[in-house]
């Protein structure tokens, strides 16, 4: 019988953020494969547990990720750890959690921290609906063309950022978004120096080239501002419906139409009472 890949967040600043089941699930596993076996030798001390470690990142993936294949059909429960937050979120994951499936290997997220989703959460704006960017490109053309087609997204869009590309980043956001979009940055999260900063991308831009950023960012943009349906196209009865639709009463709706067509209320009424 063939092992299990246990896909493991660990803490994004704050080792407090440790569950007891990654504890447990570090404690229990055959071979942990990290992103960073220093890095991960460190959160593995911490929590008093010696394990083999195997090194998995962008680079050997393709050769380690045979090996550990091949322990996983050998029965040995694997554990995948990144430096921080959940493994495959733009970082070391994807391919291997594809090899798995294809194999037929079973995975298992032990879930916890996520930048992103941590980000998402204290961002104040609208939650129900996102899209995950991660890192734009670092080629101009790139990063240009991507946020080409994110002008006009409609949801909350999630962006990571390196401090040192954060400036031409939210030059580029101005560029694409103007000056007014709302943004959150959320630096440092879970750390000492954790900063939830909500304002406009152009009040950014000129925070932060005054005043060089430091620290890991999350940066959390507002989506565009649904295009209002034009009521100028629409029939009297479907115009009336529309602010029904969003909550108005019968009279309240015809009140709002016979003011936005600048008729008497009943004109409105009869046309829909018709
Ligand atoms: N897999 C990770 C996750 O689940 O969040 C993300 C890894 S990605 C290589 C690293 C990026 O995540 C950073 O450049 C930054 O944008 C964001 N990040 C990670 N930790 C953060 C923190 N404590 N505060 C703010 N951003 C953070």
């Amino acid at each position: 019988m063939c092992g299990t890949l246990y896909v493991c967040a660990t803490p994004i600043g704050n080792l407090s953020d440790i569950s007891d089941r990654l504890r447990q699930t570090l404690e229990t596993v055959d071979l942990v494969a990290a992103e960073d076996t220093r890095h991960t030798g460190n959160l593995l001390r911490h929590l008093g547990i010696s394990k083999p470690c195997i090194s998995y990142f962008t680079h050997n993936r393709r050769g380690h990720g045979e090996v550990i294949i091949k322990e996983l059909l050998a029965g040995k429960n694997v554990a995948l750890v990144s430096d921080a937050g959940t493994p495959a979120i733009s970082d070391p994951g994807e391919e291997l959690v594809q090899l798995c499936a294809e194999a037929g290997i079973p995975t298992v997220p032990i879930p916890g921290p996520c930048a992103a989703i941590s980000a998402l959460s204290v961002s104040g704006l609208i939650t129900g609906r996102f899209v995950f960017e991660g890192f734009l490109s670092t080629q101009k053309k790139g990063r240009m063309d991507r946020l080409a087609e994110l002008k006009n997204e409609t949801r909350t869009i999630i962006f990571y950022e390196a401090p040192h590309k954060l400036v031409r980043t939210l030059a580029d956001f101005e560029a694409t978004f103007g000056a007014d979009r709302q943004i959150t940055l959320c630096r440092e999260m879970t750390k000492l120096y954790e900063e939830i900063i909500r304002t406009t991308v152009g009040a950014a831009l000129e925070k932060y080239t005054a005043q060089p950023p430091k620290g890991e960012f999350v940066l959390v943009v507002a989506g565009a501002k649904q295009k209002e349906e034009s009521w100028e196209n629409m029939t009297v009865e479907a115009h009336v419906a529309m602010y029904e639709k969003e909550g108005l009463s019968r009279m309240d709706a015809v009140k709002r139409v016979a003011s936005d067509r600048g008729v008497a209320k009943r004109e409105i009424y009869d046309a829909v009472m018709r």
